[in-house]
């Protein structure tokens, strides 16, 4: 058609094949338009569902790696909490040839609080790969295993109900028939007396230094760079020695860590330092400062507390 219009007067042809090419570009947009326009809600909710299906990584992949590797170990599994239910998390324990303390390490309490699960999974490889003096230590990564997998401080209750029902560090002593953050609760305060635990440590986080911020009276506020505990007497030596020895090596004023006696009510470290009378720890970095330095920060401090305790060298 094209060579057949040439033959014709020029300004016919070029009349002619504009007149083609506006239509077929005009049928063409048209098709175009109505194929992505029509299609728009279905690619959006194609997206959303290939997003929702996609695993959360609320873990690095290296302590994603260790997590694989150890979660349905048969020879680490100690135990579970709140086994057959959705909370389901596993204990696993690591054991010296020598009697000596058991130590009751928890991870991941408050799921918006990384760096302690981080540690937790880093410190299960190191165990593995090492031999402990005596005593043993349990080790729960994801103690709050749904709240972690979703990057939450607490777990939805039902309407009416307070919200902090759902903050697993405020149920403490729990209660065995209670919502959910209640019995995972008694179970761990259960476990606590059942194995003679002599030593815990609650790993958490913080949004504020805690040598930051600080009242008209006098008063800190934020409880970053800090190890909160009930103040007995192996409790107070072990603080000392630790947040000492940590803050031999940390320039940084506000790195540094304080000590802060009295955890809140309702926290593991309250009721194990009350109930059993035995050093037990809430330990808190500052979430201002870069996972990899959070991380490194509570795996000293559980090594020191572990080496100060006769577990490893
Ligand atoms: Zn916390």
């Amino acid at each position: 058609m094209r060579i057949l219009l040439r033959r014709q007067s020029g300004q016919q042809f070029y009349h002619e094949t504009l007149d083609f090419s506006r239509c077929y570009l005009k049928r063409f947009r048209g098709k175009t338009q109505r194929a992505i326009v029509g299609r728009l809600p279905l690619t959006i909710l194609l997206l959303l569902f290939w997003c929702a299906a996609q695993p959360r990584l609320y873990l690095t992949p290296a302590a994603q790696q260790i997590k694989q590797q150890v979660w349905n170990s048969q020879s680490l599994v100690h135990d579970y909490f709140m086994k057959g239910t959705k909370y389901q998390t596993p204990i696993l324990r690591f054991a010296g040839p020598n009697p000596g303390p058991a130590v009751l390490i928890l991870a991941g309490t408050h799921g918006n609080e990384p760096a302690g699960f981080e540690a937790a999974y880093r410190l299960i490889q190191q165990l593995a790969n090492m031999e402990l003096k005596a005593g043993e230590i349990f080790i729960v990564p994801e103690v709050n295993r749904l709240a972690d997998s979703l990057n939450e401080r607490r777990v939805s209750v039902p309407k009416g109900i307070p919200i902090e029902k759902g903050n697993l560090n405020r149920c403490y002593p729990g209660h065995p028939d209670g919502l959910p953050m209640e019995r995972l609760a008694y179970q761990i305060t259960q476990f606590i007396e059942a194995h003679h635990i002599g030593l815990l440590l609650d790993l958490h986080e913080s949004p504020k230094f805690h040598l930051e911020y600080r009242d008209d009276k006098g008063n800190y506020h934020g409880l970053g760079q800090t190890l909160i505990y009930t103040p007995n007497e192996a409790a107070t030596y072990l603080a000392m020695i630790t947040a000492d020895e940590m803050n031999e090596t940390i320039t940084d004023q506000l790195k540094r860590f304080s000590l802060v006696e009295q955890p809140i009510a309702g926290s593991a470290a309250w009721c194990a330092g009350t109930q059993f009378g035995i050093p037990a720890f809430t330990v808190e970095t500052c979430k201002q400062l870069s996972l990899e330095e959070r991380v490194d920060y509570q795996l000293r401090i559980v090594k020191i507390m572990l080496r100060e305790s006769g577990i490893i060298e």
